[in-house]
């Protein structure tokens, strides 16, 4: 996987690298039938409607946050627990947000499975972000917002990293926003397509669609 997808499509971070190799990814998906699949360039179902993401995306988006290994990170949507195992190899603590209870109690379980003891995973809306932790050298949102929740930027340390997927369900951009103390620099990363952010700033919970 890494060798034929993630290297070739231009990941260059040596601890990303290093990091997507030890993840047993297929630990990560729930149906055994699928195993065969885990280590392919595609999201697969990991029950409720909801998606383990691409591996390279995966990778995108933790080399976009720059991590160098002291970092207190926010994710929101814990989902399989994978892209919350590779953050966890990659900075000293990692808190991650799952609005459905039975995914989070599966992360929790692989996550400690593979000694990722640095994670606490919390059930609830992560559209209002973590406000009694915060702030965040870096914030990473594994689903698609119609607007970026305005806490995500009030959460971030000045001089943290924001990686989060804005659009509809047709037309999403993977943004990268960094926070100055003169404000904000916006980046845009590319097209992508992920699930829904459900919540209070983000879609109501009917009419879910679907990809990474
Ligand atoms: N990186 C995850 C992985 O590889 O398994 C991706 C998980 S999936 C693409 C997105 C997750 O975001 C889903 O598990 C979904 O339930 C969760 N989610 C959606 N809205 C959320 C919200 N407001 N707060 C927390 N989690 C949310």
């Amino acid at each position: 996987m890494v060798e034929t997808q993630i290297i070739p499509r231009g990941i260059k971070d040596k601890r990303v690298i290093e990091a997507m190799l030890a993840v047993p990814r297929h630990l990560f998906v729930p149906e055994e039938a699928l195993w065969s699949q885990a280590y392919s360039d595609f999201p697969l179902p990991i029950g409720e409607k909801q998606t383990i993401s691409q591996p390279f995306i995966v990778a995108l988006m933790t080399e976009t946050l720059e991590l160098k290994g002291t970092e207190k990170v926010l994710e929101i949507g814990t989902g399989s627990g994978y892209q919350t195992a590779i953050l966890s190899m990659l900075t000293e603590k990692v808190y991650s947000i799952e609005r459905i209870s039975s995914l989070a109690t599966k992360a929790r379980k692989v996550l400690d499975s593979i000694n990722c003891s640095n994670v606490v995973i919390k059930i609830a809306d992560g559209t209002l972000g973590w406000p009694e932790e915060a702030p965040f050298d870096a914030i990473l949102t594994t689903a698609a917002a119609p607007e970026i929740p305005k806490c995500y930027i009030e959460q971030l340390a000045v001089g943290g990293r924001l990686v989060i997927p804005v659009g509809d369900e047709y037309s999403q951009t993977l943004m990268k926003i960094l926070k100055t103390k003169e404000g904000i620099i916006r980046q845009d990363m590319g097209g992508c397509r992920f699930v829904k952010l459900i919540g209070r700033y983000g879609w109501k919970a009917e009419n879910t669609f679907s990809n990474n």
